[in-house]
C-alpha cells in the first residue's frame, strides 16, 4: 500500500501516519520528494489499515497490486541514483562501464586489468573473489586474498570495486574491502543472503536469476530494500530459454519493462548474457540503446587462459575498441570527461622525447597528403558521375568489391585486412554520396528548368 500525503501535510501528519502503521504491526517507509511525501506500507495484513485514508494530511491511498512496494515506481516516482564510491548510477546520469575479470586470478593480472580498463574509461572495477561455479571441480576463486587485491587496485586506480558475495556470513568482510556487493544469478533466491546484504552499508548489485521472472527479481530486490538498504542496482544478465546458440538469452526488453515498474538503476551484462566474446560488443551497444544505466563487461589480459569465463571475456584491445565505439556513438562521453580522478598523485608525465615529436610531425604531414588525395579522388568520382548523367547514377558493385579485395590483400603494413576493408568501405560510401548529390541536383535542376 502506498500512502500519498498532500502537499500541505506537515511533518507531524507524516509522523502520525507512520505511528498508525507501526501500531498495527506493519512497516512504514517514508520517502520525501520535493513536493510531497509518500509512505510505503509493507506487511501481511493491510486490511487493518482500512481507515488510514481519513488521517490528517493523507491525500490518497493506493493499493498496489504488485507484490513489491519499495521497489515500485508508485512508492518512489523519481528514479533512484545510487552512488558507488563517487560514481553516480541512475537518474539519467552518464552511462557507466564496469569492467574487469570474471575472477581475480592473481595480483598482477588484476592490477594490469584495472589499469587498462581505467585508462579506457571504465568507472568501476569488477572481479570475483568467491566464484559460485556450476561444477565443484572448477576454479572457485582465491577467496579473501582476492578482496585485498581488489582494495589495492582501487587504491591505485581510484576505481571503486564490485565483487560477488556468496555467503551471508561474509557480508561484514566484504563491507571492509569492496564498494558494491554483488548477489549473483544463482543466489537471487537466497533469501538469507538477500536479508544479509540488506544490512550492508554498501550498494548491492542484484543479478537476475536465470530462471526468474521480472516480478520475482523485483521481489528479491524488495527483500534487500525492506531490510534497510535502499541502494539496490538491478542487473540483467540473461535468462535460460530453449535457445542454445548463446549461453543465455539476454532479455533486453527487461530494461524498458523495468523502467515502467521500478525506480532502481539498471545494469546490462552482455558478457554472461551471451557467453561469446564476439557478441559482447553488439549487445553492449544494444543495452546502452535501450537505456541501461551501466554495462558490466568481463575483460581479461589473455582470455584463452582465463580460469573462468574466458570465452566471453574481452581482451584488452577488444575492450578498448568497444569503448571507442561507444564514444563514437556518443553513448559515452569523451575520454577525458569520463576518466575518474585517480586517488594517487601520479608522477608528472615526461614530455614526449624528441623522436616521438618527429614521428608525429611525419604523421601530420601524411594526414594532410591523405586528406587532399581523398578529396582529389572524390573530385574524380564526381567527374565520372557528370559524364554518365543522372540516370546513370549508382555504383558498380563488381568494381567496388574488387577494390575492397585489393585493399584487404595489400600487405606491407600493420593494418589487418578487416581494418583496410573498413577504411576503403568508408571511402566508397563517401564517393557514392558525392555522386548521388550530383545526380539529384542535376535532376532537380532539369525539372526546375
Ligand atoms: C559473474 O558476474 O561473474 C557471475 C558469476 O555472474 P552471474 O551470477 O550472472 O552468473
Ligand atoms: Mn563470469
Amino acid at each position: 500500500m502506498i500512502v500519498v500525503m498532500s502537499p500541505m501535510a506537515t511533518r507531524e501528519d507524516v509522523t502520525a501516519v507512520r505511528r498508525h502503521v507501526e501500531e498495527h504491526g506493519l512497516q512504514a517507509f517514508v520517502s520525501s520528494g520535493q513536493e510531497r511525501t509518500v509512505i510505503g506500507v509493507v506487511g501481511l495484513d493491510l486490511e487493518r489499515l482500512a481507515n488510514i485514508g481519513s488521517l490528517e494530511g493523507v491525500d490518497q491511498v493506493i493499493r498496489v497490486t504488485n507484490p513489491y512496494k519499495l521497489a515500485s515506481v508508485e512508492h518512489h516516482p523519481e528514479r533512484t541514483r545510487v552512488i558507488v564510491g563517487e560514481v553516480p548510477i541512475g537518474l539519467g546520469d552518464d552511462l557507466v562501464v564496469v569492467g574487469g575479470p570474471c575472477s581475480v586470478e592473481s595480483r598482477e593480472m588484476l592490477l594490469d586489468t584495472a589499469r587498462w580498463v581505467s585508462h579506457e574509461g571504465a568507472r568501476i572495477l569488477r572481479g570475483g573473489a568467491y566464484k559460485p561455479r556450476t561444477s565443484p571441480y572448477s576454479f572457485q576463486g582465491l577467496g579473501e586474498p582476492a578482496l585485498h587485491m581488489l582494495a589495492e587496485a582501487r587504491e591505485e586506480t581510484g576505481l571503486p570495486v564490485i565483487s560477488e558475495v556468496t555467503d551471508a556470513a561474509d557480508v561484514e568482510l566484504f563491507d571492509r574491502y569492496v564498494d558494491v556487493l554483488q548477489v549473483g544469478s544463482r543466489n537471487m533466491h537466497n533469501f538469507v543472503l538477500l536479508r544479509a546484504v540488506g544490512q550492508s552499508r554498501h550498494p548491492v548489485l542484484l543479478k537476475r536469476g536465470f530462471g526468474a521472472t521480472i516480478e520475482e527479481w523485483l521481489m528479491a530486490a524488495e527483500y534487500i530494500l525492506s531490510s534497510g538498504n535502499s541502494s539496490v542496482i538491478l542487473c540483467e544478465r540473461g535468462i535460460r530459454t530453449f535457445e542454445t546458440a548463446t549461453r543465455n538469452t539476454l532479455d533486453l526488453s527487461a530494461v524498458p519493462v523495468l523502467r515502467g515498474k521500478t525506480h532502481l538503476p539498471i545494469v546490462v551484462d552482455p558478457s554472461h548474457g551471451t557467453g561469446q566474446r564476439d557478441l559482447v560488443g553488439p549487445m553492449a551497444l544494444a543495452g546502452a540503446a535501450v537505456g541501461a544505466d551501466a554495462l558490466l563487461i568481463e575483460v581479461h589480459p589473455d582470455p584463452p587462459k582465463a580460469l573462468s569465463d574466458g570465452e566471453q571475456s574481452l581482451s584488452f584491445p577488444e575492450f578498448g575498441a568497444l569503448m571507442d565505439e561507444m564514444r563514437r556513438m556518443q553513448l559515452l562521453r569523451d575520454r577525458d570527461a569520463a576518466r575518474p580522478a585517480p586517488h594517487v598523485v601520479e608522477p608528472p608525465v615526461e614530455p614526449p622525447a624528441a623522436p616521438i615529436a618527429e614521428l608525429r610531425n611525419r604523421i601530420d604531414e601524411m594526414d594532410d597528403q591523405l586528406a587532399s588525395l581523398i578529396q582529389e579522388r572524390a573530385a574524380l568520382s564526381l567527374e565520372v558521375q557528370r559524364a554518365r548523367g543522372p540516370e546513370g547514377h549508382g555504383h558498380d558493385v563488381r568494381r567496388e568489391r574488387e577494390l575492397l579485395e585489393r585493399a584487404a590483400a595489400s600487405g606491407g603494413g600493420p593494418l589487418t585486412p578487416e581494418e583496410m576493408t573498413v577504411i576503403f568501405g568508408s571511402l566508397l560510401r563517401a564517393s557514392r554520396s558525392v555522386q548521388r548529390r550530383e545526380a539529384a541536383s542535376t535532376l532537380l535542376g532539369r525539372r526546375g528548368a
